[in-house]
């Protein structure tokens, strides 16, 4: 998919290697100099000229390839407008934090899925996607296809994804869409619309970006023997359910609650009993003006997939009796035996929400202050503290949330799923969280950063495939690459028997009040072996770092084990699988009580249900024709026009594109035509033996074999004549550890080049 070489270029790719990225960087950058200071003039002719970086389409091509050129590279495409360049395999998107006119029109669509060779044309997204749905077909068999859209928060991953759909919905609608509005049309229009409805149920507004997906999202489109789409379904994962009764300093909650309380009628005000200018605890920063809040929009998008009245009216019932439990607060209770009062300008509260969830109020106030402790096969009632009623009020709203979410992604996929027998290959989009390291990590954090580490196993793997591929038409033997992939990371964090994970789990099967701290010394006794685990010396809470691929992260364990446990009082599911609501008994129907004091070595836990669909969605991907799509926020305050270097590296370092280029480097990262290489170094034979000389060849295509030769001479004099000092005690047939002569280029590895050039410069 390399663009074409636009000429100034001459096939020189640089790229260093060893160590850690982060240590790798440094090493880039203070090589740097030294090695500009070796390359005098001539050698431009090999790198990449200033003035031209905006031009060079595909990453790979700038040369030298370090991470400073790569971002002088995507900062000088920025500030000419370019947002997407390649590099290799990887798609890099910057998002432009404003609408790009003319870029992603209809008419474009089509060039782009006209064009006899789309990779001709500039980079874009639909270079991608056009790639993919014309790889379905296959050559000799149909290959499903991924399309993996990586990135922070704010990013742009899922504005990518949506314009990965529209272009599909787009180009692989059948010719009878016009015709018939209520067949292949709905179809499509269905595919999209599952997106407000699932935006509006799982985006967020928070300090990163103003629609912030708080799930993860695979979906993938069904295509039939005519490449068609006839239908789409969908997976998600953990949705950051917690954001529903506690959002962070300066962040929302979920969309929807801010479009019900814009949008709402007069009717629905009070059906929903929300009282005109009414305060919610739970909807911090409702003054707060978004596009997202569009209550109009959600409610057509559900009627276009079928979601009737009937439904959305018990749904946003549900959604108002919720945040009518937001505003509950308990008092401390006179004695331990007393259970805790609700605050008395609360209780009106109570009434509503039990009114809206269709719940008697009695037994709601008595679920949220007084806990059932099974002894045997009595039951015995003991009253809640005052933290703890707030915790159980917490967890009745994040379960109810949570499983009307699942319900709603089970909704979306029954409406717009094809039937079996009428797809046969799919294209999968995938629009994950990238890689996260706040102040304080979680479980989430630990969660999405092994997803990531997954991923990127999964695009090593890829990538190596492909470098692969240009060695074997180069005639190279492919055994000579080592590389460090992250598999001990991986083992660290999910491995068997002892990984953080079963740790963890086995922590939360237990039945005991589990102490962070203990955690921590088993974590160290059982662990210490694994080079990706450390510890922090002098910090005081208990916790771990992990060594990711994409730099280190520490976890706190204050709390792990409980999120992990993810316990609902049986109480609370009961009264709901007894509500009035047809909905909410519906979704809770199935829905085991666990009693909190069962024990049971496979309790599910979070980490075991994730790594489950993680494992499943790598199974998979692992099927599937993969591309990778990179998404790069330039700046971390959204705003158009503006380039961060610092924090551009700190993404392309998480990303993965440093490693890819540190993968480059285990191997021959530079790659010379035999015609340039000549030219340049041929004045180091010439100086050790005056009587050699190449012959002057111009006929690049046949003159191979010959230049080839000369080469081969050419190093063979050089080291026999020990003029490579590093190299002395090389016997020459072991020099192909820092050079290759493949069928059109030299490949060397950077120290090769170093010594060349430092040749060169004393000899002239
Ligand atoms: P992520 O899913 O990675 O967190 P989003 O896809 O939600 O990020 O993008 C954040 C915001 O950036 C979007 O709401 C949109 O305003 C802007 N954006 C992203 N990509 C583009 C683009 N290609 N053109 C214009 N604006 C974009
Ligand atoms: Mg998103």
């Amino acid at each position: 998919m390399n663009s074409a070489n636009n000429g100034r270029n001459v096939g020189v790719g640089h790229r260093h290697g060893g160590g850690t990225v982060k240590a790798f960087i440094q090493k880039v950058q203070s090589h740097q100099p030294s090695l500009k200071e070796s390359l005098n003039g001539e050698i431009q002719a090999f790198l990449t000229d200033e003035d031209q970086l905006h031009t060079y389409d595909d990453l790979t091509k700038v040369n030298p390839v370090t991470p400073t050129t790569v971002l002088q590279c995507l900062q000088a495409r920025y500030s000419v407008k370019v947002f997407y360049t390649h590099a290799g395999c990887t798609l890099v998107a910057l998002n432009p934090f404003q609408p790009i006119p003319d870029l992603y029109t209809l008419d474009v669509m089509k060039e782009y899925h006209s064009a006899p060779q789309p990779q001709e044309f500039k980079p874009h997204i639909f270079i991608v996607a056009e790639e993919a749905y014309r790889n379905v077909k296959g050559q000799l068999e149909p290959v499903n296809q991924s399309l993996v859209v990586s990135g922070e928060s704010g990013a742009g991953k899922t504005w990518t994804s949506r314009c990965l759909m529209k272009y599909y919905a787009t180009v692989a609608a059948s010719s009878s869409v016009m015709k018939s509005q209520d067949t292949v049309e709905r179809i499509e229009r269905r595919v999209l619309d599952s997106n407000p409805i699932m935006e509006a149920f799982g985006n967020a507004c928070t300090l990163r970006n103003n629609n912030s997906s708080r799930f993860g999202k695979y979906i993938q489109l069904q295509l039939d023997r005519g490449q068609l789409l006839v239908g789409a379904s969908v997976q998600t994962y953990l949705l950051e359910k917690t954001r529903v009764a506690c959002q962070p300093a300066n962040e929302r909650n979920f969309h929807i609650f801010y479009q019900m309380m814009k949008g709402a009628t007069v009717e629905q005000r009070r059906e929903w009993k929300m009282n005109h200018g009414q305060r919610f605890a739970w909807l911090p920063h409702s003054e707060k003006t978004l596009e997202e809040d569009c209550f109009h929009e959600t409610v057509r998008a559900m009627v276009h997939l079928g979601i009737n009245a009937d439904r959305q009216r018990q749904i946003f019932r549900v959604l108002a009796g919720i945040l009518q439990l937001g505003n509950l607060s308990f008092s401390s209770a006179v004695d331990e035996t007393q259970p805790c009062n609700l605050e008395e300008p609360t209780k009106d509260f109570l009434q509503k929400a039990a009114e809206l969830l269709r719940v008697p109020p009695v037994e709601l106030q008595m679920c949220l202050r007084v806990r059932t402790l099974k002894a045997g096969k009595q039951s015995v009632l003991k009253p809640c503290s005052q933290a703890e009623c707030s915790m159980r009020r917490d967890c009745l709203a994040k379960v109810i949330y949570a499983q009307l979410f699942e319900w709603l992604v089970m909704f979306i996929n029954n409406s717009i799923c094809a039937d079996e027998s009428t797809w046969c290959n799919f294209i999968g989009v995938l629009d994950v969280y990238g890689f996260e390291c706040f102040y304080t990590n979680n479980l989430e954090q630990l969660c999405i950063n092994y997803a990531n580490e997954k991923l990127q196993q999964h695009f090593v793997a890829h990538y190596l495939r492909a470098q692969q591929e240009e060695y074997v038409t180069e005639g190279l033997q492919w055994s000579f690459i080592k590389y460090q992939d992250n598999q001990s990371c991986l083992d660290l964090i999910e491995g068997s028997p002892i990984s953080v994970f079963s740790l963890l789990n086995e922590e939360s099967r237990l039945n005991r009040t589990s102490d962070a701290r203990t955690l921590r010394l088993r974590l160290e006794k059982e662990l210490h072996d694994n080079s990706n685990i450390s510890w922090d010396k002098f910090s005081k809470e208990p916790h771990f770092t992990v060594s990711h691929y994409a730099g280190k992260v520490n976890y706190q364990l204050q709390g792990m084990v409980e999120k992990n446990k993810d316990p609902v009082p049986p109480e609370l599911i009961k009264l709901l699988q007894k509500s009035e609501d047809p909905l909410l008994r519906q979704v809770f129907t199935d829905k085991e009580t666990e009693s909190p004091n069962s024990k049971g070595l496979n309790k599910v836990t979070v980490v075991s249900k994730f790594k489950n669909s993680l494992e499943s969605l790598m199974k998979i991907l692992h099927t599937t024709t993969p591309h990778y799509t990179r998404c790069i926020k330039p700046n971390p305050d959204c705003k158009p026009l503006t380039f961060k270097k610092e924090e551009v590296i700190m993404q392309l370092e998480a990303c993965g594109i440093v490693e890819t280029i540190h993968i480059s480097a285990a191997g021959f990262p530079i790659r010379i035509l035999y015609k340039n290489f000549l030219q340049r170094y041929g004045l180091i034979s010439r100086h050790i033996n005056s009587k050699f000389r190449f012959h002057h060849v111009d006929a690049e295509v046949d003159g191979n074999v010959i230049l080839q030769q000369e080469v081969e001479k050419l190093l063979r004099a050089a080291l026999q004549h020990k003029v490579f000092d590093p190299l002395h005690k090389l016997e020459s047939e072991k020099h192909n550890s820092w050079v290759h002569c493949g069928r059109t280029k030299v490949f060397l590895t950077q120290l090769m080049l170093d010594l060349l050039e430092n040749q060169r410069k004393k000899i002239m």
